[in-house]
């Protein structure tokens, strides 16, 4: 399968691989702690220009880094993030600061902006699973994605981030 096949919102630390067992890693708030920005965010504020202009100053969370390198001697690392295409290079720049161990980083790619996060996620398990990827593990910090993981049969590890509380 040639390189250009891929959706282009999708993006290989090293060599594409063809499947297989897989973890589904969310980004803000279950390895990446952006509490410093969601003052972009909250009361009333939506200032996402902000709020992503500061993605690079997130700290690890490294509980859950111990986790996802847990599972990495058995498969591959999927981040899946609803974050937009345009945070891919201070996505990955923010991985290679902190030395992430990961194989494979989704992205919301043009179009996708549409959907909600548990509805854009649900679509990329149906193209992970297209291409052979078995999720077997996701992690999220979101109820409503938690929620469309288990519908999806997946086993999921909710992580308390505090974002989503009213
Ligand atoms: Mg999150």
């Amino acid at each position: 399968m040639s390189e250009s096949s891929w959706p282009e919102s999708w993006t290989w630390a090293a060599d594409p691989v063809d499947g297989g067992p897989c973890v589904l890693v969310d980004v803000d708030g279950v390895i990446a702690n952006g509490w410093h920005r969601q003052h972009f965010l909250q009361d009333g504020r939506k200032d996402w220009k902000n709020f992503f202009a500061n993605a690079f100053g997130d700290t690890p969370i490294e509980g859950s880094r111990a986790l996802v390198d847990q599972f990495a001697e058995a498969g591959q690392v999927v981040l899946l993030t609803a974050r937009p295409n345009s945070l891919r290079e201070v996505t990955l720049d923010w991985l290679g600061e902190h030395g992430y161990r990961w194989d494979l980083l989704v992205l919301r790619g043009p179009g996708d902006g549409r959907y909600s996060s548990p509805d854009f996620k649900q679509r990329c398990v149906a193209d992970l699973r297209s291409y052979g990827f078995v999720p077997q593990l996701a992690l999220d910090d979101d109820q409503r994605n938690v929620d469309m993981f288990r519908d999806e049969g997946i086993e999921t590890l909710y992580i308390h981030s505090g974002y989503y509380e009213a």
